[in-house]
């Protein structure tokens, strides 16, 4: 299968280096909602770590977020991690940058 993919030779459109058909993964996030799409058929560059969808399989994407990702067509669940970067940064604020904080520093001033 790997011999006929070769064959088929197409450029990266970033890097112009011959891309491999693969599966891959892709991660989707609505409304803070993760949804994970495995089984994708995409064209992957190694050397820049893109991946390019065909028409149909960018059609499909879009079709099953349109249907609100039905629970009926969950194939499995997994458990994600969340971290916060918090205990990593030398400066940290703790004020979000794109809203302003919530009137809570009365009780520090006590
Ligand atoms: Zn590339």
């Amino acid at each position: 299968m790997s011999d006929q993919t070769n064959s088929l030779a197409v450029p990266c459109p970033r890097c112009e280096r011959p891309m491999r058909a693969g599966l891959v993964k892709t991660t989707l996030v609505v409304q803070d909602q993760i949804y994970i799409v495995e089984d994708i058929q995409a064209m992957v560059c190694d050397e820049c770590v893109e991946q390019f969808y065909d028409e149909d399989t960018t059609d499909a994407l879009r079709r099953l977020s349109q249907d609100g990702f039905p629970s009926a067509e969950i194939v499995r669940e997994i458990l994600v991690p969340v971290y916060s970067i918090t205990p990593r940064m030398k400066r940290y604020t703790g004020i979000p940058v794109e809203e302003q904080p919530e009137t809570a520093q009365a009780e520090s001033s006590i």
